[in-house]
């Protein structure tokens, strides 16, 4: 079976993961300070912006949380966060689970983001916050959205879990709001089994999420060993949770990140590889990525194609799947999951759920491998 997703992992890793055992200590430590250091580096910001936690979506729940408290969204009952509807199943739960509401917008039909049009028809008094993706990598046209949240005084948050370099006007995605969350599970680029950066605009904020993935200990009390008598003794700031990342992961992480841009060139190759190999066939729109900004700069997390109608889409998918070619539909409209009991219609999103298929794409997919998708592809009319 031709995978959709796959990581790319090897002797390095496992090499550093050695290291890791050798040292006695796998608990979050020498190696996940390290992480959150390159990392910061690689996106452009200082240390005291980011750090780690052990998902995206736990990620999301923090940032939600610490919003709640720290902007008094509770006075907003319940507080509304506008959610793009093709968007990840953890977002709206973060805010369901912090008592609040999700209201989903719709989307751009063709590259599947978000434009601030979609989202001015959303805001209400109650609005207090987006939480928007950056399709497959593709960034959103983010000035506008960035202007609307600064006039409105609407926090902005970014799930940039599909965007792990990614770029807009040469800044990282991620960063152009004023928090935003990684993803390094396993069906990332970067991957580390399950990991995450959260970044904060304000360290100060950072530095309260840390303490409060970290059990709320105050970190001048025992538990750190730099107190010289009693240091079983402790305080805690809040009754935080344990979403911290241990260093078995945060190594796997550091050499992923060393090899990061040379998986997303080898991505780059690909997708362009797609594009061509697909452009004379003429019942397929292959992705058309708005370019938002001169100096912003894609991911390539997924490649997809859209068909004519709901048929052709699932009968390619079935079609390839018997060829053992494995495709999907990410991500399946928020609005349409039944627990959410939405009763918003949002016809873009809706058309792209049925007509959209992505294939696979990952930075190991063999040239051959995607000649042969392509020609079944073609085989299939
Ligand atoms: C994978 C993914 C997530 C979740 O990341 P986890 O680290 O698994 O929690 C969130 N958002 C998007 C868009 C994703 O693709």
């Amino acid at each position: 079976m031709i995978n959709i997703f796959q990581p790319m992992l090897g002797w390095k890793e496992l090499e550093a993961v050695k290291e890791v055992f050798a040292s006695n200590w796998i608990g979050t430590g020498p190696k996940t300070e390290e992480f959150q250091k390159n990392f910061s580096e690689f996106i452009g910001v200082d240390r005291e912006q980011v750090m780690m936690t052990n998902s995206c979506t736990e990620g999301m729940f923090q940032i939600i949380e610490f919003c709640k408290n720290k902007y008094k969204w509770h006075n907003t009952i319940p507080f509304e966060v506008i959610i793009p509807t093709i968007g990840f199943v953890g977002a709206s739960n973060a805010v369901i689970g912090n008592g609040g509401t999700p209201v989903f917008c719709d989307v751009d039909e063709r590259s599947l983001n978000v434009t601030v049009e979609y989202i001015k028809k959303h805001i209400t008094h109650r609005t207090t916050a987006i939480m928007l993706i950056h399709y497959a990598g593709w960034t959103c046209d983010m000035k506008p959205i960035i202007d609307l949240c600064e006039e409105q005084g609407i926090i902005l948050i970014e799930d940039n879990a599909c965007s792990v370099a990614s770029t807009y006007k040469g800044k990282a995605t991620g960063t152009l709001g004023d928090y935003g969350a990684w993803s390094f599970d396993a069906m990332k680029t970067l991957v580390m089994g399950d990991g995450s950066i959260v970044y904060g605009k304000n360290p100060k904020d950072v530095e309260e999420i840390s303490t409060q993935s970290y059990l709320g200990l105050l970190s001048d009390s025992g538990y750190s060993n730099t107190v010289d008598k009693k240091w079983w003794e402790y305080d805690i700031s809040s009754p935080g949770r344990r979403s911290v990342v241990n260093d078995i992961t945060s190594a796997i992480g550091l050499v992923q990140l060393e090899r990061l841009n040379g998986f997303i060139h080898a991505r780059k190759t690909r997708h362009e590889l797609y594009d061509d190999m697909l452009k004379d066939v003429s019942w397929i729109k292959t992705p058309l990525p708005i370019v938002t900004s001169e100096d912003s700069k894609s991911s390539y997390y997924m490649y997809w194609i859209q068909l004519e109608d709901e048929q052709t889409r699932d009968e390619l998918a079935m079609y390839l799947k018997k060829n053992d070619i494995y495709t999907t539909f990410r991500y399946y409209p928020l609005h349409l999951v039944p627990y959410y009991q939405s009763t918003e219609q949002l016809p873009n999103a809706e058309r792209a759920s049925r007509n959209t298929l992505c294939l696979p794409l990952h930075q190991g997919l063999d040239i051959n491998e995607i000649q042969y998708v392509t020609d079944k592809i073609k085989d299939f009319k």
